[in-house]
C-alpha cells in the first residue's frame, strides 16, 4: 500500500516510534529513522522487511538538528510523504518539586519538535497534494494525571496541534491526526514500572498489575505493533476524510 512512499519516524529506536516504523516498512514506505541509542539493530530490522532504510540522529529538542534531518530524508528518499512525530521523554514529579530543566527538555521534544518537523515536511506534501501526519501524543493528551505537568501539558498541546494542522490542510490530500496510547511497555514506562515496584517494596509483575490496575481497565498493555496498525491505517485510502483526530488505544482508560 505505501511502495514508493517514504516514512520519517522520530524516536524510532526504541518502543513504539520503531513499531510504528516496522508497520509502514511492512507495507512498502521506506524509512528514515531517528533516535538515540542503538541504530544498526533497528536499521537492521527495518532492511529485513525489504525496504530502504536509513537512519539520522538528529536531537529533537534542538531546531537546527531538526531541520538537518529533514533535508537529509529530502535528499536522500526525494521527500517525506509519511511524518510520524513520535520522540518523547518524561518525568514524574510535582509542580513544587519539577527540575525547570525537565519542563523544558519535555516541551521541546514532546512538543516543539512536531512543529519543527511538521513546518518542515509541509511544503513538498502540499505540493504532492497527499501527506500523512501522524502525531504520538498519549492518552495524557485527553486527561490528565498528578505529577505529570510537562508530559500531560506537552501531550494536550500536540492534540491541539493535531487539529490546527489538520485543518489548515482540510482541503487536500493532506491529513494530521494524533494517536493517544494508554499504557505500553516500553523503556519509558519499564522505568514507572521498576519506581513502583522499588518506592513499594513489591516484584516488577506486581508493580505492573498495579500500574495497570489504577488506569486502564482492560489490564493490558497497548503494543507498539497495535500501534502501527493504527499509523497504517491513518496513511489507507481509507482515512482520506479522517482529519484531526485524536484516537485512543487505551484499554479503555479514558473512557472512565
Ligand atoms: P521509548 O523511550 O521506548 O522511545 C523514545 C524514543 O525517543 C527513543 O527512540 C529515544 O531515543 C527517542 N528520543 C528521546 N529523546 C530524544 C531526542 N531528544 N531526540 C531524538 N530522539 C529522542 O518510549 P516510547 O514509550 O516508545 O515513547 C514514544 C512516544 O510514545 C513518546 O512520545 C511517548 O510520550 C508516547 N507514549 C508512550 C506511552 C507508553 O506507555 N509507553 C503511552 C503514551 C504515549
Amino acid at each position: 500500500m505505501l511502495a514508493n512512499k517514504t516514512a520519517l519516524v522520530t524516536g524510532s529506536t526504541s518502543g513504539i516510534g520503531l513499531g510504528i516504523a516496522k508497520a509502514l516498512a511492512r507495507q512498502g514506505a521506506n524509512i528514515v529513522l531517528n533516535g538515540f541509542g542503538d541504530a544498526d539493530g533497528p536499521q537492521a530490522e527495518i532492511a529485513a522487511l525489504g525496504v530502504k532504510v536509513t537512519y539520522h540522529g538528529a536531537d529533537m529538542s534542538k531546531p537546527a538538528e531538526i531541520e538537518a534531518m529533514m533535508a537529509f530524508a529530502a535528499k536522500t528518499f526525494g521527500q517525506v510523504d509519511i511524518l510520524v512525530n513520535n520522540a518523547g521523554i518524561q518525568h514524574v514529579a510535582r509542580i513544587e518539586d519539577f527540575p525547570v530543566e525537565r519542563w523544558d527538555a519535555i516541551i521541546a521534544i514532546n512538543l516543539t519538535s512536531a512543529f519543527h518537523a511538521s513546518r518542515l515536511a509541509l511544503p513538498a506534501m502540499q505540493k504532492a497534494n497527499w501527506g500523512r501526519i501522524i502525531n504520538v501524543a498519549s492518552v495524557h493528551g485527553l486527561v490528565g494525571s498528578a505529577e505529570k505537568s510537562a508530559y500531560v501539558a506537552a501531550k494536550h498541546g500536540i492534540v491541539g496541534l493535531t487539529k490546527v494542522t489538520a485543518l489548515e490542510n482540510a482541503t487536500t490530500g493532506v491529513t494530521c491526526n494524533a494517536i493517544c496510547p494508554g499504557w505500553v511497555l516500553t523503556p519509558l514506562v519499564q522505568k514507572q514500572v521498576d519506581a513502583k515496584a522499588a518506592a513499594l517494596g513489591i516484584s516488577n509483575e506486581d508493580a505492573k498489575k498495579q500500574l495497570l490496575g489504577e488506569k486502564e481497565p482492560s489490564m493490558q498493555f497497548t503494543t507498539p505493533d497495535e500501534l502501527g496498525q493504527l499509523a497504517v491505517f491513518f496513511c489507507s485510502s481509507a482515512a482520506n476524510n479522517v482529519r484531526g483526530v485524536a484516537w485512543n488505544m487505551d484499554g479503555g482508560w479514558a473512557a472512565q
